[in-house]
């Protein structure tokens, strides 16, 4: 999920023009062993105030008009649409915006059949999370800096 979450922010920098101003990143996280226990490691973040922008459901959670905030809603959009509406990249949370430990709701929930395990985790909120989002989402300024479709 990390990794995905972190392409994503990869490329919507890269897509922003210059008006857009500063655009999330995710640190990259390792996976090992230690004593025959998994572990993730992953690059500490610098900062005093931990924040939760939108939730695993889509709820958002920040103040709804600072750009942060905005931006939030932006890189949600964002990844929903460049996945051709196949996930949506949720639980936006971190510090300033360097964020970590995101959720993904994806349109199906397995590949296969009911004994499929659920795709990314159990935090997958699916088709709840994504109709959710879709329905309360309204474009802001840094949605149309992307051109993406509006909602
Ligand atoms: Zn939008």
């Amino acid at each position: 999920m990390n990794a995905l979450a972190r392409n994503f922010a990869q490329n919507m920098q890269l897509e922003s023009p210059m008006e857009f101003g500063k655009s999330f990143a995710y640190t990259k996280v390792y996976f090992s062993t230690i004593n025959g226990e998994c572990v993730t490691i992953e690059n500490y973040i610098e900062g005093e105030t931990f924040e939760k922008y939108i939730n695993n459901d889509s709820l958002v959670c920040g103040d709804d008009v600072g750009d942060i905030s905005l931006k939030s809603e932006t890189f949600a959009h964002y990844t929903y649409e460049r996945s051709n509406k196949q996930l949506i990249v949720l639980d936006l949370q971190g510090i300033g915006y360097n964020l970590c430990d995101p959720e993904i709701a994806s349109a199906h929930l397995r590949v296969g059949d009911e004994t499929s395990p659920i795709l990314f985790c159990y935090g997958n909120l699916h088709e709840t999370a994504i109709n959710n989002f879709v329905t309360n989402h309204c474009c802001n300024k840094f949605c149309r800096f992307l051109q993406l479709p509006d909602m």
